[in-house]
C-alpha cells in the first residue's frame, strides 16, 4: 500500500483522525509533508487501516505502542481531572 495514495484517499472523505490522539488529518498534502502515515492492521474479518499523525508516531518510536498508549492515558486523565 503506498502510504501517500492512501492519505489522499482518506482526506478526500474528510473523516480522516489520528488513531491514537483523534487529532484531525490535515490536508492531504500537508500530512505528507508532516509524516503522517497510514498501517493496515489485518482484523479478524476485515482489514481496517489507521492513521498516525506525526507525534504519535514519534512517540511510538520512542516509547513503543504500550507507552504510547500509557502515556495517551494519562494526559486524558488530566483533562478530564
Ligand atoms: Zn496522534
Amino acid at each position: 500500500m503506498d502510504v501517500h495514495d492512501a492519505l489522499r484517499a482518506i482526506c478526500t472523505t474528510g473523516e480522516g483522525y489520528c488513531w491514537y490522539c483523534d487529532q484531525k488529518l490535515p490536508g492531504a498534502e500537508e500530512a505528507i509533508s508532516t509524516g503522517w502515515d497510514v498501517k493496515r492492521i489485518e482484523g479478524e474479518r476485515v482489514a481496517s487501516i489507521i492513521l498516525i499523525c506525526p507525534e504519535c508516531n514519534r512517540l511510538k518510536a520512542e516509547l513503543g505502542e504500550e507507552g504510547l498508549l500509557r502515556n495517551l492515558s494519562e494526559s486524558m486523565t488530566r483533562i478530564t481531572c
